[in-house]
């Protein structure tokens, strides 16, 4: 692929409460930058860099605020753009197995999108896996469980044709399954909101698959420590 002008954004994606609040409430940790237009960048991948490529890169971000459900890339499209999720969430329904890699020429952020590709595959194996083999129960409270993770709320917005679709199942089990879990108190369900009501044993009616995934984060976190 040639290499194109650097061009990238950072998102803001499926906005909920709590990251509203991150948005809005920054951590004096030093760590916190802005991009070109003077918001401040949370994407990890982006507070990872060095100062030199951060400089380089940085001014180039154009911040977007996204809607729900919004595309940011067909199968099959030429990328014409990088983005940086800044808080949210984005999901992958399919992945492509040509795998195409894109040159930056900023060494420290090229090994940060290779980590996250890394990972992004071996999460695809483990979810394609997952959803062949085991139940719905404990698809939905992994994948609740992930989510709560990438977006930092118990507060959810899912509807159930959306949860469907990301568990490659129908709708009515995933209203069986929710009710399954609401009945338990683990999580409260309204029609597209989700609320998770009790973390810790949601963690136990997952499958492994939850301990697995993280297991392997923590795992590539401390070889990068
Ligand atoms: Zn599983």
């Amino acid at each position: 692929m040639a290499k194109s002008p650097f061009s990238a954004r950072v998102a803001s994606a499926a906005r909920t409460t709590a990251s509203a609040n991150r948005d809005g409430d920054h951590h004096a940790n030093g760590s916190s930058r802005k991009d070109g237009d003077g918001n401040h960048v949370l994407n990890e991948i982006l507070l990872a860099l060095s100062r030199a490529e951060s400089e380089a890169v940085l001014p180039k971000l154009e911040f977007m605020r996204l809607k729900l459900h919004h595309v940011l890339h067909e199968a099959g499209e030429t990328l014409k753009s990088a983005y940086f999720c800044n808080s949210g969430m984005f999901s992958v329904l399919n992945v492509m197995p040509d795998g195409k890699s894109v040159e930056v020429g900023l060494p420290k952020l090229e090994r940060a999108l290779n980590r996250f590709a890394q990972f992004m595959g071996v999460q695809v194996t483990q979810v394609a896996a997952c959803n062949r083999l085991h139940e719905v129960n404990e698809r939905l409270a992994r994948w609740l469980l992930m989510t709560q993770d990438r977006v930092g709320s118990e507060h959810l917005p899912l509807t159930q044709e959306f949860l469907a679709q990301m568990l490659g199942t129908r709708r009515s089990s995933v209203t069986v399954s929710a009710g399954t879990l609401q009945k338990a108190g683990l999580i409260s369900y309204t029609r597209g909101h989700v609320a998770i009501l009790d973390r810790h044993n949601l963690e136990e009616a997952a499958c492994d698959c939850y301990g697995l995934l993280q297991k392997q984060v923590k795992e590539w976190e401390s070889q990068d420590a």
